[in-house]
């Protein structure tokens, strides 16, 4: 639009002296490992209490100078996002929802005493650096270029106070196709024992301390041979909340389909929100409610449960055929992947790959 427009012309775009060479560029474009390769370039904006945000940037990707006491360092003062950039058949580059996630990075800062970034500026970040990086979104399959977004308190002060510094910036990161030998169910492991947020807590906000709690529980998920773990509400250990990295739904026997209601401690996914309206195209019921791991585990049993799948932006929808805890284990249908699972992922990356009408205007281009 026209804001993003004027705002994206304020960044001084300074290109590397150093571009990665085509071939070489190609090649890791080619099979990336996920986060492993990023850009030329990054997009940088700073605040200062004082001034505000100033110096809208794209420079060349590299290694941030940080004083040792540097407050993020210590204290863990930090929000972030991810989302991709997707190419279409006809060449041009899209994005999904871009100001779900500018207005939830404001959100999670506003919850980490972080200054909110205007939605302009978050788009025409990202904007500007996929425009001066376009070559490295690629165009195989199920590929993308993952944005990372993120924004952190870069003062050098030692003492428990919100930081008079911060800077914000986006680094890109290709992806190859997060299933490469197609979508495979997940186990599940319900951790009982570890929560990766409480009531009043930093659960709704995209934040590296939540996911710093993750691991953990996660690692002794993996030895239990488990691929994710889904954990229960802090307040209760009673009801279901969400995986480290993805939201979870149900799908019923009856058909309508449910998810855990935003309770504070839930990050609010724009996957998850976008499946609930697809659901609802499809004439589902569609329920956000409190869902006790009991009523699960009984209709896992008894056949009222028939789908269970997690989604967010970079796995999109990942079917789960099998789900586990300390007093049960249990599999999921036939431990295949659902046919309201298939079709609601079919459908979402269909928008976002442009070989569907996008009926709800979600797609923005670059
Ligand atoms: N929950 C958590 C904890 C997450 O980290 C993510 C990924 N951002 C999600 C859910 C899914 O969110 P989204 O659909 O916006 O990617």
């Amino acid at each position: 639009s026209q804001d993003i427009e004027e705002i994206a012309s304020l960044f001084t775009v300074t290109p590397t002296d150093s571009p990665t060479p085509d071939d070489e560029r190609v090649a890791k474009l080619d099979s990336p490992k996920f986060g492993t390769v990023f850009s030329d370039h990054m997009a940088r904006i700073s605040w200062r209490r004082d001034d505000g945000w100033i110096h809208r940037r794209v420079e060349k990707y590299g290694p941030l100078q940080l004083d040792p006491a540097t407050a993020v360092l210590h204290y863990g003062q930090e929000v972030f996002e991810g989302m991709k950039a997707y190419r279409h058949a006809d060449g041009t580059v899209w994005t999904f929802r871009p100001e779900e996630n500018a207005a939830r990075l404001s959100r999670s800062a506003h919850r980490l005493a972080l200054p909110a970034l205007p939605v302009d500026d978050f788009i025409a970040a990202c904007a500007v650096l996929v425009r001066t990086d376009i070559a490295w979104v690629p165009d195989a399959p199920d590929s993308s270029l993952y944005l990372r977004p993120f924004m952190f308190a870069s003062e050098p002060f030692l003492g428990v106070r919100p930081a008079d510094e911060v800077e914000f910036l986006v680094i890109a990161s290709p992806s190859g196709a997060y299933f490469s030998g197609g979508v495979k169910p997940v186990s599940i492991w319900v951790d009982a024992e570890y929560h990766r947020a409480g009531p009043g807590g930093t659960g709704a906000a995209k934040c590296g301390g939540n996911y710093a709690a993750s691991l953990l529980p996660q690692s002794e998920a993996a030895t239990k041979g488990f691929d994710q773990v889904c954990f229960l509400d802090g307040g209760s250990n009673t009801y279901l909340e969400e995986l480290g990295g993805m939201n979870v739904f149900l799908v019923m026997a009856d058909g309508s389909v449910h998810t855990p209601e935003l309770t504070g401690s839930i990050l609010e996914g724009v996957t998850r929100s976008s499946i609930l309206r697809l659901a609802a195209d499809h004439g589902r019921d569609v329920v956000e409610r409190r869902i006790p791991l009991t009523e699960l585990v009984d209709g896992l049993r008894n056949g009222q449960v028939s789908e269970v799948f997690a989604c967010g932006t970079a796995a999109v929808v990942t079917p789960v055929g099998r789900l586990a805890g300390e007093t049960f284990d249990a599999t999921v249908g036939t431990g295949e992947p659902g046919d309201l699972t298939m079709t609601i992922r079919r459908e979402l990356t269909d928008i976002q790959y442009g070989r569907a009408a996008d009926r709800h205007g979600w797609m923005r281009r670059l």
